[in-house]
């Protein structure tokens, strides 16, 4: 299986982080990078350099006036005086019906959802290149690869059309199913990441062609709190379209894969033509986060499990901080994922 990685991926190093309010180092260290590369060359995967891939395909899924503030909110921050080294919103709007501000840091409330996603002279660039990875990955696939990974870092999923959010900037998978729009008429989305992939969930609710699934950690006490409940199916074309699976906390490999077959039931309905997993590994039980208790060994049942699916698969790179067996739980993924399927 190929894989996909830009060594620009790395420059990207947040240091602003609340945990409850307290300050902490922020979690999506670049370090993660080399752990993740460790595991997929362990599974025997070769890592090749995308190709620069513009802003068509990251304009397909965000709004212009949002990439421009990506572009250039780091350079005009720096403008104002006694501001922090990094962008960090200090204001929200409410409900977003009031007017798109001209000010920096009125930008910074409209466009950033949170304060994990600090934005640094490098994150630009950095979010760029994640994203071309997924775009690579989805053309080796329309080139007729069976399966492709993209080491995506920065992740994506909590990044809406035109917000940032929990260390998300441009949303990764969600850039490679549109771009595998172009060959495939339904494109499903699994997410099973430990947190819901809200941002995922946001740019497609509206959309028929597009499933969008998730399993995570229940939003009723855990990160994104607002978004990833049952009850949230898709809106107009896109009614039933959306499909949550939240479990309660801590649970282990058994339910997370009896989940995952309920999952199987709606993909499989949907007939889809190509599909997107949204890997994160964050529901390791090991996990920093420690909001559910999958094993390495469930991991790679999981990616036994998604083979068998038998469709052309872009696998994307979201959470999953680190730990010991980080890098181990993304080679057990593609290991099982790899004896499932002709990759
Ligand atoms: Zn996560």
């Amino acid at each position: 299986m190929k894989a996909f990685f830009a060594e620009e991926q790395k420059r990207h190093d947040p240091k602003a982080f609340l945990s409850s309010g307290a300050p902490q180092p922020n979690p999506e260290q670049p370090e993660r990078v080399e752990r993740l590369l460790a595991g997929a060359k362990s599974a025997g995967l070769m890592i090749e350099r995308p190709r620069e891939h513009g802003l068509g395909p990251v304009a397909a899924v965000h709004t212009p006036e949002y990439l421009a503030f990506l572009e250039h909110i780091f350079a005009r921050w720096q403008r104002i005086e006694g501001a922090s080294a990094e962008v960090i919103p200090n204001i929200h709007p409410l409900a977003r019906t009031g007017s798109y501000p001209a000010s920096a840091v009125g930008q910074a409330g409209y466009h950033m959802a949170d304060t994990a996603c600090p934005i640094s002279a490098e994150t630009w660039h950095s979010a760029l290149w994640s994203a071309w990875s997924s775009v690579e990955a989805a053309e080796a696939v329309m080139a007729g690869a069976p399966a492709a990974y993209a080491l995506c870092r920065p992740p994506g999923h909590h990044a809406f059309a035109d917000v940032a959010g929990g260390f998300c900037f441009i949303n990764n998978s969600a850039v490679a199913a549109q771009v595998l729009r172009k060959q495939a008429a339904r494109v499903v989305i699994l997410d099973v990441d430990l947190h819901h992939g809200n941002g995922t969930q946001g740019i497609f609710y509206t959309r028929s062609d597009v499933l969008t699934v998730s399993l995570h950690a229940d939003p009723v006490r855990f990160y994104p709190f607002f978004w990833g409940h049952a009850d949230e199916r898709g809106e107009g074309p896109g009614l039933g379209y959306n499909f949550n699976l939240p479990l309660p906390r801590k649970s282990a490999d058994a339910a997370f894969l009896e989940a995952l077959e309920v999952a199987f039931q709606r993909i499989r309905a949907f007939s889809p033509d190509a599909l997107v997993v949204a890997l994160g590994l964050d529901a390791f039980e090991g996990d920093p986060f420690g909001g559910l208790s999958v094993t390495t060994p469930g991991f790679s049942r999981i990616g036994e499990a998604i083979a068998k699916l038998g469709l052309p698969t872009i696998i994307v790179q979201e959470g999953g901080y680190l730990c010991d067996a980080l890098g181990d739980n993304l080679t057990a993924f593609l290991t099982g994922f790899a004896a499932n399927s002709d990759s």
